[in-house]
Formats: structure tokens, C-alpha cells, sequence
């Protein structure tokens, strides 16, 4: 195949790289971790979010919630969901959610844009009530601080895997972070959902090894 690049910008100084392939074929022949590669959606957040940090109690907040609807679904339904989940959740505001009443609940399992799954919802508010909570008596930032809390330490972190199989389901550190927000009043924290949001939310790096995000 030719990876010559024709000018198709007027060319205003013609010293462009001959040998520069162009960006559609950059981006076919990037490594990537095994799991995104089924769609462009996947590739996209897997280039932009996953496994950056998140930091802020809302973010986290809606990540959290997302991670528990995932739960028994693909991620990609959840992904291309996440829109309306934001519109039907008052952007994840967390006081506006723990108040939210059985009006709402029937709201939601009339949305055909969510997952209507009513102990999820009811789960959702009785986690934004809990970061509340957690909030008034810790202060702003609280739900942060504990998430964060509970990032391994990278600098001791084993090699990089070569293969998705080799990644954990959960770890030592996801157990105890679903420990303590079971304490704090958090329902649908699992070891294993608490570990799919660490490496959302960037507290873990599991890019395989060839990845091109694996620094
Ligand atoms: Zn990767």
C-alpha cells in the first residue's frame, strides 16, 4: 500500500513530509487494547477517557451509577446511552437525584432512553443520597477523596500484560474501595464494578503493553 500523501491544501510551502501517511491510515495502524476495536464508539472513548483520571464528586458520582447500570450489559449500550442517562438524571447532580421521588422513579422507567431497570434507579438515588451525606459531614470533594484513596500504588504495579486475559476482574484495593462505600450507605459497589471504574476513572492504567496509550 502507498503511504504517499497528495497535497490537497493548496500547497503553501510544499515541504510537507512526503512520506507522511495520511491520518486515516495512522489511525488503522495504531495498537490499540483488544476490547475497543469492535467499533468507533469504543475506539473514541478508549482514545479519549478510559483510563484518564476523573476527579470531581459528580463525575464520579455519574461514573459510578454507570458502571452499576453496565452491570449484566455491555458497555457500548451504556456508552451510547450515557446522553440520556445525563438528561434523565439532572446531569448527575447529586442533590437533585437524592431528592428525586416515586414520580421520578416512574419517570424513568418510562424512558426508553435508560436502562429501565427499577432496582438500578432506586440504587442510583440511594447512592446520591449516601454522597450527600457523605459530603455534608466530610465536605465538598469527599466521594473523590475516598475513590482516590484506594488507587494502587503505580510505581510497584507488576508489568504491563500483553493480553487482555491477564487483566483482574477485581483486585485487593477494588474489594476494599466496595467495602467502604458499602460502610458509607453505597449500594450496587461490587469488587468487580468498583474495578471497571478504577480503570475508567484512571486510578488503575490497564492498557495492555503494545497499546500506543501504555507510557
Ligand atoms: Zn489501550
Amino acid at each position: 500500500m502507498s503511504s504517499r500523501v497528495t497535497s490537497s491544501s493548496g500547497g503553501v510551502s510544499g515541504a510537507a513530509a512526503p512520506d507522511t501517511p495520511p491520518l486515516e491510515l495512522v489511525t488503522r495502524e495504531v495498537v490499540r487494547c483488544g476490547w475497543c476495536l469492535s467499533t468507533p464508539d469504543y475506539i473514541e472513548y478508549h482514545d479519549l477517557e478510559w483510563g484518564r483520571p476523573v476527579h470531581g464528586d459528580v463525575a464520579l458520582f455519574e461514573r459510578i451509577t454507570l458502571e452499576a447500570f453496565q452491570s449484566g450489559l455491555s458497555w457500548l449500550a451504556i456508552l451510547r446511552k450515557r446522553e440520556n442517562f445525563r438528561a434523565a438524571f439532572a446531569g448527575f447532580d447529586i442533590d437533585a437525584v437524592a431528592q428525586f421521588d416515586e414520580g421520578d422513579v416512574e419517570r424513568l422507567m418510562n424512558d426508553a432512553g435508560i436502562v429501565r431497570n427499577r432496582r438500578k434507579i432506586d440504587a442510583t438515588i440511594t447512592n446520591a443520597k449516601a454522597a450527600r451525606d457523605l459530603r455534608d459531614s466530610d465536605g465538598y470533594g469527599a466521594l473523590d477523596a475516598l475513590i482516590w484513596s484506594f488507587a494502587p500504588d503505580q510505581s510497584t504495579r507488576p508489568p504491563r500484560p500483553c493480553d487482555l486475559s491477564q487483566l483482574p476482574s477485581q483486585t485487593a484495593e477494588s474489594n476494599a474501595l466496595s467495602k467502604e462505600l458499602k460502610r458509607n450507605g453505597f449500594v450496587f459497589v461490587g469488587p468487580i464494578t468498583m474495578y471497571a471504574a478504577m480503570q475508567a476513572c484512571g486510578l488503575v492504567d490497564d492498557h495492555v503493553a503494545d497499546c500506543h496509550l501504555a507510557s
